[in-house]
């Protein structure tokens, strides 16, 4: 078997805080354990959120928290070529396709259709389901918007994509080991039915950016040779969409564990727009990394 290759990849759209701490001390953890490397990656597809202060600043919570990233360290933005060209491609084996709705309109032909009062349909991220208005449009009409600049995405058609099933996420468990509370290791693998349609047909091309969240972290786990992701439970609905997604590109579907999001006094995760303390501020109040690692249990 290949070494195991874990990862953490934050998004550089705030400062990180006990959460993510949390999530890449267990993928260190973990990558320990088993005898595995541990890479960074950083999601910074989104060129209005992302900002150079936030790369620098994560890097340094990192290294703060005595974190060590085996090289090369990959960032999102430098591969937007290659992200572009898994569309395309998709768009030429017939399984993705323009789509000209905006949000607003989107979300009201699913209010009309779903009729006065009763609950719209929405994908897991909690958006109204796309109804599929542009995989109807022709070829020629779609190639004349296009052609014209009118805004759009690309949505991958998920009926046709999604056959042959089934698809299946294959998870792990983790226990922590004998001894030191540091110590944590691969527990039971299980493999779970997965169900890509509750995504509808997702957008797998943004109007600004020629790719999705979900599209650039599967070729991305995939050119890095991901064999172990470890994140938040948040993310466990976005898990059956790669699957899918993987076997549409020929990528390797790595072994998942979906941790517990750590959550504030009032129950809710935590989160830079609630107000939570960042771990830049934590450390500006004098507390140590060993003070950081013991309370989330990795001392
Ligand atoms: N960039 C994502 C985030 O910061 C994590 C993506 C992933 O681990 O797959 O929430």
């Amino acid at each position: 078997m290949n070494a195991p290759v874990f990862r953490f990849a934050p998004s550089p759209n705030g400062r990180l805080h006990l959460g993510h701490a949390a999530s890449a001390l267990l993928n260190d953890a973990l990558a320990r354990g088993i005898g595995g490397r541990l890479l960074l990656r950083i999601e910074d597809i989104d060129p209005v959120r992302s900002r150079p202060e936030l790369i620098q600043g994560l890097r340094e919570d990192l290294a703060w928290l005595g974190l060590r990233f085996a090289p090369p360290e990959r960032r999102q933005s430098e591969h937007l070529d290659a992200y572009r060209y898994q569309v395309s491609a998709l768009a030429e084996r017939g399984l993705a396709y323009p789509c000209f709705c905006s949000r607003g309109a989107i979300a009201a032909v699913v209010e009309a259709d779903a009729g006065r009062g009763a609950p719209v349909p929405r994908d897991p991220d909690g958006a109204p389901l796309y109804p599929g208005t542009c995989r109807a449009l022709s070829e020629s009409v779609a190639d004349r918007r296009r052609a014209a600049g009118e805004p759009h995405t690309w949505r991958l058609d998920t009926a046709l994509a999604a056959s042959p099933g089934p698809h299946v996420v294959r998870t792990f468990a983790v226990a922590a080991g004998e001894g030191r509370g540091a110590v944590r290791q691969i527990g039971i693998e299980r493999d779970e039915a997965a169900d890509p349609a509750r995504w509808g047909d997702p957008v797998i091309a943004r109007r600004d950016v020629p790719t999705s969240y979900h599209l650039a972290v599967v070729m991305d786990d995939a050119v890095q040779g991901i064999t172990h992701v470890v994140r938040g439970e948040d993310l466990r609905a976005s898990t059956d969409l790669h699957v899918l997604l993987q076997a549409l590109i020929g990528a390797p579907s790595p072994r998942y564990h979906h941790h517990a999001l750590l959550r504030d006094a009032s129950g809710e995760k935590l989160a830079k727009s609630r107000g939570s303390r960042s771990l830049a501020d934590l450390r500006a109040s004098g507390e140590s990394p060993a003070g950081i690692r013991a309370r989330l249990g990795f001392a």
